[in-house]
């Protein structure tokens, strides 16, 4: 707690307090980042690649795994 902190807490604009608050609560609160996420994928029509499922670009159900070791590889099961 500075004291640029009480001075805005007891001058300071009420709304625009609030909104800092909200936004310092926003920082604080942890990130929900994707460690793990999806594999990549890449699009066997356009070559888009991403962990969609479906090409935002063909806006169709294209997208297949990539592969690290052999991408051109075809596995079927
Ligand atoms: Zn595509």
């Amino acid at each position: 707690m500075s004291m640029v902190w009480l001075w805005n807490r007891v001058f300071g604009d009420p709304a625009r307090i609030e909104q800092e608050e909200r936004a310092e609560k926003q920082a604080r609160a942890p990130q929900l980042e994707v460690d793990a996420g999806p594999p990549p994928g890449r699009c066997r029509a356009c070559g888009y690649q991403g962990p969609e499922r479906y090409c935002p670009t063909c806006l169709a159900d294209t997208m297949v795994a990539v592969r690290h070791k052999k991408p051109r590889a075809t596995v079927r099961k």
